[in-house]
Order: C-alpha cells, then structure tokens, then sequence
C-alpha cells in the first residue's frame, strides 16, 4: 500500500523520508531483533536522532528549537512509530514527557539549564506519575513532599515508570497537600544520582526496548528550584501536555498499523498454500482490506485532530477519540496481521513484536475506558 500523505506539506514529507532514512542506517531490523532480545535501549539511534537535530522539533525557536506544529509532530512521530515503537517511546520519553513539560511549566532559570542539554541529547528524562494504589486516579497519588529549607524531601513510590532506569531526570508529580486530592500536587524534577533514589527494571509482555520501572525515593532532596510551576498547581501542568501526548500515541499507532500491513503483504506474496500464494485466498485479501479500512481511519483521527490543534481548538473530545481509535485500531491490526502470517506471526519476530506493543496503545497515556469517560463527560448527557 503506498504511503498516502493527508495534505502534508513538501517540508513534512521531506522530514519523514530523512528520519526514515537515517532509522534505516543506525536502526536496521538485525538490530532491533538484537535490542528487543536483550531488552536494550536503542541508545544509538537516539544519538543518531539527536545529532541531526531531530530532538530540537517541538521547541521554542528562542530556545532553539525548531517550533513545529502539531502536525508537524505527528508526521515525525508516525514515522518513528512506523519504523520501530521503541525509538517513538525513547524519544518520547525524554523529548515530550520531561523536555515539554520543562519548557511549558519551568522557571527560566530551569529552561536554560535544561532545554539545550536535551536538545543535544546530552542528558534524558521521563516522567512518573503512576504509583502502586493510583493509575488512572492520577488524584490520588501519595508520594509525599515536604519543604524542608530549601529543598523538598520525597518519599514514597512509583511504578511502571518507562525509562526511569536510563533517565538523568525524572518529571515527579508528588503530594504537597496530602488532603488536597489534585489541589496537592506538584511536579518536581528530580536527579537520578541522587541518595535515596532507586529504580528497577520490570519485565513487561512488550516495549522491551524501552523497559518500565519501579522507582523508590527514600529521603530524596530536591532543591526547591527544581519545582514546575506553583506548588499545589501540579494538576493543571499535567492537564497541559495531554492533547499532544494522546495526538502523539494516536499517530505512533497509525504508523505502527502501516509497517503491519507491510510484513503481512510481504509474507502472503510468497507464502503458497494448497498450490497458490495465500494471497490469492478472498479471505486472506478481506484481511487486508480490514486492516486497510482500521489504519486510513487512525491516520484521519490523528491528522485531523491536529491540524484542529494548529488552529488553536481546544479539540479535547478529539483527541481522546483519535487515541482510542488509533490505539484500539493498532491492536485489531496486529492481531489480523498475526493470523494472516498463522505460526510465523506466532513465533518471536517482528509481526509477533508489533503485536505485544500494540497491546500497550489501550493502556498508557489514559486508558480506553477513561478516555471514554472524557468524551462522554463533554457529550451534555
Ligand atoms: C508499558 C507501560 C508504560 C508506562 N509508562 C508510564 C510512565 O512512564 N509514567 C507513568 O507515570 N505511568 C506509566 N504507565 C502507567 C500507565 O499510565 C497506567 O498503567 C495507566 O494510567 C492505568 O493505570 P493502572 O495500570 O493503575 O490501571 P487502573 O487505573 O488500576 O485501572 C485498571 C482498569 O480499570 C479501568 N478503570 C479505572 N478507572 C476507571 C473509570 N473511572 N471508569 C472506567 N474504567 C476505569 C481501567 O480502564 C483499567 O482497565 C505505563 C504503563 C505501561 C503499561
């Protein structure tokens, strides 16, 4: 199926083909299967990405960044997503998740230290919010902060933290006002190398590139600098990066669908069963439509919702819809993609890959149930 671009501009599909092809050199296949069977971060690709300046997209020019657009990024990051999930995720991670939330909430003091150092990919970041009694309840996190001098004192703990175990940083929304719900929380950047702080590494079904973490802070200081934005004003920053963060899981998605598609094809045109290519099977060419009709709609939920971002709609609704669609979308997909392959999509492999990752889409970044309630909720029922 060839690459349909939706409107994309000579600039965004000039973009696309350079990361494509600079993911094709440092990133080849052989070595995806090697990272994923060791459960290593594709540290050299990230480089790869930082040196061509690729980790400068979403931010501010007076920062130097480049400035993109939401379609922009979601361009870039359905190319990422389309070539490897877990390059999306180490990117991410460090770019979106502690990168944006630093620009979009930090004192100037905190972007200057820190906005060139990850532009450079010279240090990387990830943000924890989830702990053992509170997923969705993002409310009811108990990591405690308390001002001491001039630093905050954590304790507590996180769980499923993606790249705690190779971040520098970490986002951390923790409790300044333990009876407040989301009125008591803050975020704080906290130092990986500080005493009192230890992650470890879980042994997550996929995305094992990029492995998920528990984190523990035992009497972990923090200078009171490093808070974003007010405290007790956590709630209101972490509401911020939502519509770009579900935008950006919605198009990875759709990238995903497409490289499934394409191992899929690749294998029917030589897989022969009862004297004849499978492909030539009505019902194996009825999977293939399915999972044509599931991708075209992900990839038009992702980019109409944000070109309706770059034109300044607040597109909430939207972009709880495209994440559930994509999401849920990516997974149909890989499970049609598994069948179409039969055993071969069974094995450890790449279809059998993208298959434990999409499992992911449904769950991070706000679940399919509770984006459903957000939609609901904004229906006037
Ligand atoms: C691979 C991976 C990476 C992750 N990375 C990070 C990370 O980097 N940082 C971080 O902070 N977190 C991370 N998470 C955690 C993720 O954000 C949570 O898993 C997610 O928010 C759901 O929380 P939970 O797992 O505690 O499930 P719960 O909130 O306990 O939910 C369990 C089930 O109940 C349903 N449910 C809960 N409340 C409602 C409701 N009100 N209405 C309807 N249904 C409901 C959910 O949809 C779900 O099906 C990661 C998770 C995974 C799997």
């Amino acid at each position: 199926m060839p690459y349909k671009s939706f409107g994309f501009t000579e600039e965004q599909i000039l973009m696309r083909d350079n990361v494509l092809g600079l993911l094709d050199r440092v990133l080849p296949s052989e070595k995806i299967a090697e990272l994923e069977t060791n459960s290593e971060y594709p540290l050299e690709a990230f480089h790869a990405l930082a040196e061509a300046g690729w980790l400068t997209l979403p931010f501010d020019e007076e920062y130097g960044g480049m400035g993109a657009g939401f379609k922009d990024f979601a361009v870039f990051v359905e190319a990422l997503g389309y070539h490897f999930p877990g390059i999306r995720t180490a990117y991410m991670t460090t770019v979106v998740y502690g990168g944006l939330y630093i620009q979009n909430l930090g004192s100037e003091a905190l972007k200057q230290e820190f906005l060139p150092r990850i532009m450079k990919g010279d240090i990387r970041m990830a943000v924890a919010m989830t702990e053992p009694q509170s997923g969705s309840d993002v409310a009811g996190i108990r990591l405690r902060a308390i001002r001491d001098g001039d630093y905050y004192v954590l304790n507590g703990q996180k769980v499923y933290i993606t790249n705690a175990h190779e971040s520098d940083f970490l986002v951390v929304a923790v409790k300044t006002d333990p009876d407040a719900g989301r009125k008591g929380i803050s975020l704080v950047v906290v130092d990986t190398t500080d005493p009192g702080f230890e992650a470890r590494p879980m042994d997550p079904l996929g995305s094992r590139t990029t492995l998920l973490n528990e984190v523990f802070f035992d009497d972990v200081r923090v200078p009171a600098t490093r808070l974003l934005g007010e405290e007790n004003g956590g709630w209101r920053g972490l509401m911020k990066g939502l519509n770009l963060e579900r935008i950006l899981i919605a198009a990875s998605s759709a990238g995903q669908c497409l490289k499934i598609i394409e191992i899929a094809k690749a294998f029917v045109e030589e897989r022969k069963a009862f004297g004849k290519r499978i492909a030539d099977f009505q019902a194996v060419g009825h999977k293939f439509a399915e999972m044509a009709m599931l991708t075209e709609t992900a990839r038009l939920h992702a980019f109409n919702t944000a070109e309706m971002l770059d034109a300044g709609e607040d597109a909430v609704t939207e972009t709880a819809m495209a994440k559930v669609i994509a999401s849920e979308n990516n997974f149909k997909v890989a499970d049609l993609g598994v069948h179409i392959m039969g055993a071969a999509g069974y094995v450890q492999g790449d279809m059998q890959r993208l298959f434990r990752d999409a499992r992911l889409g449904t769950i991070g970044g706000g679940t399919s149930d509770i984006l459903r309630n957000v939609i609901a909720q904004r229906m006037d029922l």
